[in-house]
């Protein structure tokens, strides 16, 4: 392994955040560093430790050593441990905002909810960890006993995307700890410094060396090969593209390594004749361009019947053209930059290929002068259901609206992608909505709403849009496994 140094701090918006590699318990460097910016600015931002294969393994080591004391740990002791890291949590609410505006970019509003959320989905968790529960039933044939429990699968790998770099890691990290296993984190080369404040905050907390570790680096597919190769690890729970997460599912093939997976959307969100349609604009808006359209939950076809088409599209577009774009420390912003140049040239062409297939440019269509990765909020027609938009995520700040004239129109485009995860449905009535939900293919419907991540529901997707779920009451399942014990009863003899 390249020799570990003393590991610096940086100072971000006067917030303290530790640049190294957190390895069983301590904060090392291995002297190689790689570049953070700021998408606001394009200026460098951080000069962060650049692991390797070899840290990832003694990361991996950690953890395993850590396990067995981990696991064993009494349910109370753990969820007193873990509410004491959720107070830290908040004493450090404005650090966790700052830093998340500074290297994603969001609007500060924006990383004072993510906060809030995360933070709600660790308290979650250590609400849980006291509340498990194993079933007992008669043996079939009698003479013996059914018991079931829950043991922590072991050894986990984290892997997590930029996008919201603390919901990720708090949601990831509170269900596998909270579960009784160890972790290895490995963060977004985009934004390692709120996934370092996350885990500095555990070790404040007391939380054991090993028993979470952090692992940053600038290529990620050696470091993953590495932990997916080795036997040890047991769980892999990843965030991320659809692409990726397919090539990490191939990994884990290979030692049958437990596997969730959290991936990319293709969220249609439907609005019918009978909707309100001032509710449907504000929460497309918000759906839409929350995270400057950077979420796998966000409405990526705005599906209108015609009978509203009209009026919505003029009053979503009116409401678009009011959207403030800038740096997300500036008063009113309402969107951000796109993550990195490439991402901003992506977004360009994907706007040029949906002109030149005809779509009606509404408001935007422009990447907006400046220093930073910025684009306009952008609206286009498409006249009817181009094959090409179906089936791909923009993750843009751009919305596409299409029309249909029935609902069965409407729920057939809604259903035709290979993706599953969030999608939205507006209609007065709740019993046409409760029927029509039944029938879109996707993990999550929002009824009459566009935001709906919440720590008490089973958030994840169906189809290419992953396995499993986090939050809820099944997040921290993912990361145990039941353990069935046969139990001998000699029912004819209780003894003198
Ligand atoms: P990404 O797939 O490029 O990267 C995700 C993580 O995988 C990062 O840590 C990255 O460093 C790592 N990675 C990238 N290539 C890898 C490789 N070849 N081998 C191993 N690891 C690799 O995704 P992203 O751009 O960071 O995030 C955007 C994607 O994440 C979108 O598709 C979005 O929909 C999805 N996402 C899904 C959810 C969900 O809960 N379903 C939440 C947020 C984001």
């Amino acid at each position: 392994m390249t020799a570990l140094a003393e590991s610096p701090a940086g100072l971000f918006a006067g917030h303290e955040v530790p640049l190294g590699l957190y390895l069983g318990g301590e904060w090392t460097h291995p002297g190689k560093t790689f570049e953070v910016l700021n998408p606001s600015t394009g200026q460098v931002l951080a000069e962060v430790a650049d692991g390797g294969p070899d840290h990832a393994l003694a990361a991996l080591e950690h953890a395993v050593a850590a396990q067995d004391a981990w696991r064993h740990w009494s349910p109370r002791r753990r969820a007193t441990l873990f509410h004491r890291a959720h107070a830290l949590l908040l004493e450090r609410a404005d650090a966790f905002a700052d830093v998340m505006v500074l290297e994603s970019g969001k609007p500060r509003a924006e990383a004072a909810g993510e906060f809030a959320l995360s933070a709600g989905f660790f308290l979650w968790y250590a609400e849980q960890i006291a509340h498990l529960h194993g079933t007992f039933a008669p043996g079939s044939p009698g003479g013996y006993r059914v018991v079931t429990t829950h043991q922590p699968v072991g050894p986990s790998f984290l892997v997590t995307p930029w996008n919201f770099p603390l919901l990720m890691v708090a949601r990831k990290g509170g269900a596998a700890l909270a579960a009784g296993c160890t972790a290895v984190v490995k963060s977004a080369k985009e934004t390692p410094l709120t996934a370092a404040l996350f885990v500095k905050t555990l070790h404040d907390a007391g939380f054991p060396p090993g028993v979470v570790n952090l692992v940053h680096t600038s290529d990620s597919a050696a470091v993953s090969d590495v932990v997916l190769a080795d036997p040890r690890l047991r769980k892999i729970s990843f965030t991320g593209s659809t692409g990726v997460g397919s090539l990490l599912l191939a990994k884990a093939a290979k030692h049958i390594v437990n596997s969730s997976m959290e991936l990319g959307g293709d969220g249609p969100f439907v609005v019918l004749d009978d909707a309100d349609v001032d509710l449907a604009v504000r929460e497309a808006i918000a759906c839409k361009f929350r995270n400057a359209g950077q979420a796998c939950v966000a409405a990526n076809r705005i599906i209108l019947h015609r009978a509203i088409a009209a009026e919505f599209t003029e009053k979503f577009v009116a409401a678009t053209k009011e959207l403030k774009v800038g740096d997300g420390f500036d008063d009113g912003v309402d969107v951000g930059p796109i993550i990195t140049p490439v991402q901003l040239e992506r977004v360009q062409s994907l706007v040029d290929t949906f002109t030149a297939a005809g779509a009606e440019v509404l408001a935007g269509g422009r990447r907006v002068e400046s220093v930073g990765n910025f684009y306009e909020p952008t609206v286009l027609r498409l006249s009817d259901a181009d094959p090409a938009l179906c089936n791909q995520e923009l993750f843009a700040p751009v919305a596409a609206l299409f029309t249909v004239d029935s609902v069965r129109e409407a729920l057939a485009f809604a259903n035709d992608t290979s993706y599953g995860l969030a999608s939205y449905l507006f209609t007065k009535d709740l019993s046409r909505a409760f029927a029509i939900s039944e029938r879109l293919d996707f993990g999550m419907v929002g009824i009459n709403r566009g935001i709906m991540a919440d720590p008490a529901a089973a958030f994840g997707g169906v189809k290419e849009s992953g396995l499993g779920r986090e939050g809820g009451h099944d997040g921290i399942y993912e990361f145990l496994e039941p353990k069935y014990l046969a139990v001998t009863v000699n029912e004819e003899e209780v003894g003198e």
